[in-house]
């Protein structure tokens, strides 16, 4: 990609998203060849490929894979070895992902022009959007970015997440000016790393312009809804720092104070009034129509895990402001965009740009549901796949991925829908994420590792005679922080009979903490360090309690020869029956232990 393709704006930057997407078939061709040509002499493709470049042996040879095998490989590259192992160019950063393999993040290979292939989706974002929202170009935004702790793998290669990458980069830090970008956070309170302090500054920063601000956001809706907290235990703050013309004590961040100074250092008492007299409202209920009477729509992602979130956006806005999910992309890659940002978050569908890498598709069975239980291991065979422009409307595929940075049919894990097709390029829901049962934010319990975690922490129960025999769980985000919520059916001595002997708390608690230390590193940082999920709760039940839910769930048109427990429940009418057969719950009484 050379570097003329960052200067797409306005009408430019869709007459190319027309040009890409009529073409799609052929683009994904180039890309693949190009891939191919550039990184043919790695070890990892010479394994497979034997020096071919040819499209016909990349199909043939090289395999559908699992980031297990890649892992190996890129640990060689993080432990000093060159990049030519798996790629032709210099990694010049490794990008920790949400995913988790082994409890520990995924990491995922990136190279210098990755960041112009990003800079490239994000700059298609705003002429978008302006088609069916006008004079964006009229006002500021409120978006709330953060960045995450940065390790260094042992090489010296930075180790972080993507959009950390991202702002820290010279893409976004020497942006030129740009109207339809006007962001009310002034860049040195995004790149603070504490997220309290950045939080702090950003959101006063967003309430000192609210009279310009037209729109509001953040990258995940539940960042946004954390920040409404925020401004729920602070505003009282804000409104003093306003009045005083002075930054709280608090912030001590030498970067943070120095570019806030010139926003609040005039006293404004009469702003403070204002946003006083707002925030004491007896009810929140569209406070952010009240606090930005500008706005014209809220941008965060809301599909996938993130629907949880849209009842309380909703309720914040009064259901006023449209919620707008604009992109689609993972550490691997990023994939698209929504081209009908103002559609309803149930109908967001999302075009596959075809020259952000070279996709494949793994087709599942028709029926939706059918799709997560897909094991992570199972074989796919070469011949399954298909192209991105071969892909059927309303069929369900598995997201396969090749970049230049060196992932070669990379199962990503997430499960989409064809929902239509914008010139050739075809456009997807996003269904699901593979294996994942619960999600607050961006950790991402699968199955396996809630079943290992539970495991662990029954053995707790043993010394008290008491015998964990059916448990499930859901995730609880009806309060700020979200939290995981666990049901535990527990007998004695072997007996239901005898169900009536306590358990002390403590034991309890310390189930609590037990399955919270042996969840992965993403949940225990978003615990422990992001604050982002609240402390794990077991909700004991009465004995009879499963037995109950299975009856309700063969009622509902289970299969009694088929029926396995479900480790997650989604429904309302299922988790109402576990909730009105509750003994007693009990919390995680600190936080699970996460180094950086
Ligand atoms: P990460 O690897 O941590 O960057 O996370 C990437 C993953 O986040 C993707 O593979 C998806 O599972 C999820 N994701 C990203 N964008 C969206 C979106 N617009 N809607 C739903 N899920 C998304």
């Amino acid at each position: 990609m050379d570097g003329k393709k960052l200067e797409y704006k306005g009408e430019e930057a869709l007459k190319e998203i027309e040009r890409l997407t009529a073409k799609a078939g052929r683009v994904q061709l180039d890309i693949l060849k190009e891939i191919l040509t550039r990184n043919s002499k790695t070890e990892y493709l010479s394994k497979y490929m034997k020096g071919s470049k040819d499209v016909s042996d990349f199909k043939l040879c090289v395999p559908v894979i699992n980031y297990k095998a890649i892992q190996p490989y890129i640990k060689r590259i993080t432990n000093g070895e060159d990049s030519s192992l798996i790629t032709g160019h210099p990694i010049t950063e490794i990008l920790c992902s949400s995913g988790t393999s082994g409890r520990e993040p995924k990491m995922m290979p990136s190279i210098a022009e990755d960041l112009d292939r990003r800079t490239f989706l994000y700059n298609l974002i705003m002429p978008i959007m302006n088609q069916y929202v006008p004079g964006l170009d009229e006002g500021k935004a409120m978006f709330l970015y953060f960045v995450k702790a940065e390790m260094s793998t042992p090489c010296g290669l930075p180790a972080r997440t993507v959009l950390t990458s991202y702002y820290k980069s010279s893409h976004f830090k020497c942006r030129s000016p740009d109207p339809f970008n006007n962001c009310t956070s002034p860049d040195q309170t995004i790149f603070c790393n504490d997220s309290n302090q950045s939080m702090y500054c950003q959101l006063l920063s967003g309430i000192v312009h609210r009279h310009q601000v037209l729109r509001l956001g953040a990258v995940f809706a539940s960042a946004f809804l954390r920040a409404i907290s925020f401004l729920e235990r602070n505003w009282i703050n804000f409104c003093n720092d306003i009045r005083t013309g002075q930054l709280d004590p608090l912030i001590t961040d030498p970067e943070c104070r120095s570019s806030m100074a010139p926003l609040i250092s005039v006293p404004n008492p009469s702003l403070a009034d204002e946003i006083n007299e707002i925030c004491s409202l007896p009810s929140w209920k569209g406070i952010l129509c009240q606090l930005w009477p500008k706005a014209k729509y809220i941008e965060a992602v809301v599909t996938g895990s993130m629907a949880q979130y849209i009842p309380a956006l909703e309720y914040y806005s009064d259901g006023k402001l449209p919620l707008v999910c604009t992109m689609y992309a993972s550490s691997e890659c990023y994939f698209g965009v929504n081209l009908k940002p103002l559609s309803d978050p149930a109908d967001v569908s999302f075009t596959l740009l075809p020259n952000m890498g070279y996709f494949e598709f793994i087709p599942l069975r028709e029926n939706g549901t059918r799709l997560m239980n897909i094991d992570d291991d199972e074989e796919v065979r070469n011949d399954k796949l298909v192209d991105l422009v071969q892909v059927s409307l309303g069929c369900y595929y598995e997201l396969v991925v090749t970049t230049f940075a060196g992932l070669y049919r990379h199962r990503v894990g997430d499960v989409l829908q064809v929902t239509g097709f914008h010139n050739k390029a075809p456009q997807f829901r996003f269904i699901c994420r593979r294996n994942v049962v619960l999600s607050i934010d961006t950790d991402k319990t699968n199955e396996e590792d809630l079943h290992k975690s539970v495991s662990v922490a029954k053995k707790l129960l043993k010394p008290f005679n008491a015998l964990l025999v059916e448990y499930t769980s859901y995730a609880d985000t009806s309060r700020l922080p979200g939290h995981y919520v666990m049901y535990w059916e527990i007998i004695y001595h072997g007996s239901m009979l005898d169900s009536t002997a306590p358990l002390d708390d403590k034991v309890m608690q310390e189930c609590c903490i037990a399955i919270e230390e042996e969840l992965d590193y993403i949940y225990r940082r978003c615990r422990a360090y992001d604050k982002s999920v609240g402390p794990l709760e077991i909700r004991v039940v009465e004995p009879g309690s499963f037995d109950a839910l299975m009856d309700y769930f063969i009622s509902q048109g289970g299969s009694i020869n088929q029926y396995k427990t479900p480790r997650c429940i989604k429904s309302n009418k299922a988790l109402k029956l576990l909730d009105s057969n509750v003994k007693a719950c009990f919390f995680s009484p600190r936080d699970p232990k996460w180094i950086p």
